[in-house]
């Protein structure tokens, strides 16, 4: 049986065309975690091609990618790195890959139940599990403590009018996901 390259595996389920990448590089150069990530955005795009999966999914970008997409903005090829490096971070927690940046999906997990619970996120809760979950107790203290000055945390919770829609949505998303592993 002939094997699926990881950027065919990628472009079926993203539809994002890596091959069509000429390296200018143009990516990377608006990016704004650049600075911080340990490969440059053209860089993922290339080791897709090269099949390097294992590189990938060890990599910090991949956790560090805001999803601003000035990537997409600023491809020729219109290619949207954002989708690359969503697809490397399900493939990795798919194949119990270790995040390189573990805070980081811990930071996603807390944030999606607050927002499944009440359709929206209450901060303080959301921060408090977060500290609680990732140990970080001190850190950013002072900068919490000057936005509950400014009363940017709630610390009551609130909930929107028709938060079981939303509830709604996280249920046929976890649906989907079972189907398509099941599928697979
Ligand atoms: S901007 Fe597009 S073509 Fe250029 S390196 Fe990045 S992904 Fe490749
Ligand atoms: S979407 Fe991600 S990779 Fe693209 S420019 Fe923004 S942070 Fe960088």
């Amino acid at each position: 049986m002939e094997q699926v390259s990881l950027a065919e595996d990628l472009a079926k389920e993203t539809g994002q065309k890596t091959n069509t990448c000429f390296s200018c590089m143009k990516c990377s150069g608006g990016c704004p975690i650049s600075f911080a990530s340990d490969l440059k955005t053209h860089e993922v795009i290339r080791l897709v091609n090269l099949n390097q999966l294992d590189r990938l999914l060890n990599c910090k970008t991949i956790w560090l990618c805001a999803f601003c997409k000035t990537c997409k903005q600023r491809c020729p090829n219109d290619i949207d790195a954002s989708l690359v490096m969503d697809w490397l971070k399900s493939k990795a927690l798919e194949l119990g890959v270790t995040p390189a940046m573990p805070n980081i999906p811990i930071m996603y997990q807390t944030f999606l139940r607050s927002v499944e619970k009440l359709g929206r996120v209450y901060e303080a809760g959301w921060i408090g599990t977060y500290k609680i979950k990732t140990k970080t107790y001190t850190k950013d203290f002072k900068l919490g403590l000057k936005m509950l000055g400014k009363r940017k945390i709630k610390l009551v919770p609130g909930r929107i009018k028709n938060y079981q829609h939303i509830r709604k949505i996280f249920a046929s998303a976890r649906l989907g996901m079972k189907c398509r592993k099941e599928i697979k």
